[in-house]
């Protein structure tokens, strides 16, 4: 049992990516804190499969880009469930525009989703991280940090503001004993990758990776578990590239 006796907050944990590491965190003895915003979700089924291993676990709905939310929701988290070990800042939203015709409205949602929400997270949870010294603070990127695809400008600028506040955080924070590393998903079966339903599409993609297939849910949670664990305590600062090796082609993507 990797995490056994440690708590972690899981955003945007109803679905997707978020959901997969609450399931495999949960099987390794931590207790799970499942963030989630919308409750039309499949939040319960999440909470429901997560229990079966890790009776204390819980769900809390909260807004990552409201500040005042997120400190409200980390107090009290903290005072029931007696601390937050592992942070994990997966919440994120993905939208399309051709940049001369982005709204401002998308850009700023955007990024207080996806970049201040995950500021936000960060500074409530590493306080009382400092106070326990110890914490494992994991920041979900994404390829776009460094590679530019048509129509996301305001994606890859939130994302690749993840980049420094992990390498940030990880300077003012390592003396108090907290590691924070960002994991930098490539293509991922999830809801977001629903948009490219074209099947046509996702085969000209497969092609570009190196390992020939779209990534899953499961393939992130692995590098998350790492991250988490006490495998990885000599390690911060840093971002693990979960891409099946897709960016080492510079070949233009197909969209
Ligand atoms: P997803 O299936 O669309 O799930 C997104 C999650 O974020 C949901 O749980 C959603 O909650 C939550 N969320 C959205 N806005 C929120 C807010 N304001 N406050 C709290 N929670 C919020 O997406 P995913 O593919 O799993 O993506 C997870 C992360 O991986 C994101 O940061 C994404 O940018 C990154 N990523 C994904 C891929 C990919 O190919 N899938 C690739 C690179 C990076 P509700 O369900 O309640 O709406």
């Amino acid at each position: 049992m990797l995490l056994k006796g440690h708590t972690a907050l899981i955003t945007g944990a109803s679905r997707g990516i978020g959901a997969e590491i609450a399931r495999r965190f949960s099987r390794q003895g931590c207790t799970v804190i499942i963030n989630y915003i919308d409750d039309k979700d499949p939040v319960d089924d999440v909470l429901e499969d997560v229990k079966k291993s890790s009776s204390n676990s819980v769900k809390i709905r909260f807004d990552i880009s409201k500040q005042e939310d997120v400190e409200n929701s980390v107090n009290k988290l903290v005072e029931e469930l007696g601390g937050i070990d592992i942070l994990v800042n997966n919440a994120g939203i993905l939208k399309s525009s051709k940049l001369t015709e982005l709204k401002h409205k998308d850009l700023k949602e955007v990024l207080s989703i996806n970049l201040e929400g995950s500021f936000n997270c960060l500074q409530a949870v590493s306080r009382y991280m400092i106070r326990k010294k110890y914490g494992k603070i994991i920041n979900i990127s994404s390829i776009s940090q460094f590679t530019p695809f048509f129509n996301t400008v305001h994606y890859a600028m939130s994302k690749s503001g993840i980049k420094m506040l992990t390498r940030c955080a990880a300077l003012e924070l390592g003396e108090f004993n907290i590691n924070v590393n960002t994991i930098v998903p490539g293509i991922i079966k999830t809801g977001i990758t629903d948009d490219y339903k074209d099947e046509n599409l996702m085969k000209k993609m497969e092609e570009l990776i190196a390992l020939k297939r779209i990534g899953s849910p499961e393939d992130v949670a692995s590098a998350a578990l790492f991250l988490a664990s006490s495998l990885s305590d000599y390690i911060t600062g840093t971002e693990i590239l979960v891409d099946g090796g897709f960016t080492l082609f510079k070949n233009k993507v197909p969209y």
